[in-house]
């Protein structure tokens, strides 16, 4: 049956992406966003479709755009160079914007699912991640404003399932790349792609044996909407499980595009977790779900688009000097 469905952060590149997987499937739309970091032309072509409405809106105060059957709280500066430029914004959507919206959810009885995050197992000690691992996160890094509030938005999640009995769905999104990743938001696959494409060195952090397992973005959308319709409502990973070290991920990108170019080796960041990998069993028992799609063909499923962000900045610069 189709629903009407609340996206917010519609506009950021896992809600956009969602706001087209939930109108391919005949439901209406409305995505929210206060551009932050999200773009509008990431919706761009959603804009004469009938069943979506966009509002820009911060969802840090409360807000009311009626009656919907669910909600997909999208809304977070989620790359680490973002959210530390944003540290007080983090804390605020974490918190007030997942209360607002779990509100919404109340009274409407609308079903809830929150984009949480692999970083509230912090520097994990437990390899392969499991749902059941609390994690070990520094509370006042310069990452915590991140963790922190993804965690706090956790226990409003499960709270709201315990005592309003809101049915709610938590799933812990690990590394995610694809078409319309932010190609500055200084994360591992858009600076690469980035460097490699203008022929610069690729920057590697420390020396690159840290740890990532990459999820292309049609695997990770076709993982939370499947969760959105269970009645599961602990935690669920949701992540490719194949680990890759930067520096081999590195080493991939240069095979990708077909340059031989330096590794610049840079600061490991402080708190940077050494290695990352999710443990998939519960969401391939509970979801019959499964990553399709490999890093090197993820990565070209990617090329076109990080191909038209440097020709973009090509132009911008041409523009500027004309
Ligand atoms: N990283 C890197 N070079 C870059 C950007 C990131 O070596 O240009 C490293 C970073 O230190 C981390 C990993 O790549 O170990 C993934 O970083 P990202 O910012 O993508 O996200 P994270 O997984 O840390 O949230």
């Amino acid at each position: 049956m189709a629903q009407r469905i609340l996206i917010t952060g519609a506009a950021g590149f896992l809600g956009s992406h969602l706001c087209d997987a939930l109108l391919a499937q005949g439901n209406e739309v409305i995505g929210v966003d206060n551009f932050d970091t999200g773009s509008a032309d990431n919706l761009a072509h959603l804009m004469g479709e009938a069943r979506f409405r966009f509002e820009e809106l911060d969802i840090c105060k409360p807000f009311d755009i009626g009656a919907v059957h669910g909600v997909f709280n999208f809304a977070s500066p989620a790359s680490p160079v973002d959210y530390m430029r944003l540290g007080i914004e983090t804390l605020l959507v974490g918190s007030a914007g997942t209360l607002n919206t779990l509100e919404i959810a109340k009274k409407y009885g609308a079903s809830y699912l929150h984009a949480s995050t692999s970083e509230c197992y912090g520097d994990p000690e437990v390899h392969p991640q499991v749902e059941s691992y609390w994690g070990n996160v520094n509370p006042v890094g310069p990452r915590s404003v991140y963790d922190e509030a993804k965690r706090f938005s956790e226990a409003a999640v499960a709270a709201y399932h315990r005592y309003h009995r809101v049915n709610t769905h938590l799933v812990r999104i690990f590394n995610t790349y694809g078409p319309r990743l932010q190609a500055n938001d200084g994360r591992v696959i858009s600076n690469l792609m980035m460097q490699a494409l203008r022929g610069e060195p690729l920057t590697v952090y420390g020396n690159g044996s840290q740890t990532r397992s990459f999820c292309y973005c049609s695997d990770l959308i076709d993982g939370i909407v499947r969760l959105s319709k269970t009645d599961e409502h602990e935690p669920t990973n949701i992540g490719n499980p194949v680990e890759w070290t930067i520096l081999e991920c590195a080493r991939e990108v240069q095979k990708l595009i077909g340059v031989e170019g330096d590794i610049l080796f840079q600061p490991l960041p402080q708190d940077d977790p050494k290695q990352r990998k999710p443990d998939i069993t519960k969401a391939r028992r509970l979801l019959g779900w499964e990553p399709k799609v490999m890093l090197r063909e993820g990565l070209e499923k990617s090329l076109d688009y990080f191909k038209a962000c440097v020709a973009r900045e090509k132009n911008g610069r041409q523009s500027t000097a004309a």
